[in-house]
């Protein structure tokens, strides 16, 4: 697997302020190693045991550590110390077992269901208000921004739609001024629709397989 150091430059190209947080599940450490030294250091694995794994192979780099996926309860112990933000964050016993853990605060997302898909992950929207208030609860959890995946679709319209729901969330959110959750970021577009999210104001894309060509 190589890295396409084309794309990458035309995506900074159109979106110079937006963080790239390469999603690097399906690379080795020495591709990452590579995305690095193009200046590419917010590296996202969506597997605990990856993580790990691919970041006691990469110590001597400067490297901010995201995770991505869902994250179990019982994984929480063995993880949160090593990462220094979460894009996940959808339910209180989430929040409860990070504030037992966690040493020190956690850059966190609220993972926000915006896909008219059913799916488990994300809270709903209706909820995501009250969510935001009620972490005020755990002292170890700084809401940075939300995160949110758009329906897999070619239809531009309903992704432009679950965007813009995250985005009104967020300014709803930001308006609150709570202390513990500040909400400036929006984690969201990915290689199928990262034009639409940086045209809808992202601040944080999860790239994964447009940073990366395949090569015999
Ligand atoms: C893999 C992954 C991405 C990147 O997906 P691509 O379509 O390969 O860009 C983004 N977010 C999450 C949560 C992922 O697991």
């Amino acid at each position: 697997m190589n890295i396409d150091i084309d794309r990458i430059k035309k995506i900074r190209n159109i979106a110079p302020e937006v963080t790239i947080v390469a999603a690097t599940k399906t690379v080795e450490p020495d591709t990452i190693r590579g995305l690095v030294d193009l200046g590419i250091t917010d590296i996202g694995e969506n597997r605990t045991t990856e993580l790990q794994r691919k970041k006691a192979k990469l110590k001597d780099l400067d490297i901010d550590w995201h995770f991505l996926g869902s994250l179990q309860s019982n994984k929480v112990k063995s993880i949160i110390n090593e990462i220094d933000w979460l894009h996940s964050l959808d339910r209180e016993s989430l929040a409860k077992e990070i504030q037992n853990y966690r040493l020190g605060k956690l850059k966190c997302f609220v993972e926000v269901h915006i896909s008219p898909e059913p799916s488990k992950a994300g809270l709903s929207v209706e909820m995501v208000v009250d969510f935001c208030k009620n972490m005020v609860k755990y002292d170890k959890i700084v809401i940075v921004g939300l995160m949110g995946m758009a329906p897999l679709t070619k239809d531009q319209d309903r992704i432009k739609y679950s965007f813009q729901k995250l985005y009104d969330l967020r300014t709803q959110i930001r308006n609150l001024q709570l202390p513990h959750a500040p909400c400036e970021f929006l984690s969201m577009g990915m290689t199928n629709d990262y034009e639409i999210a940086i045209a809808l104001g992202a601040t944080h894309l999860r790239l994964g397989r447009i940073l990366f060509r395949n090569e015999e």
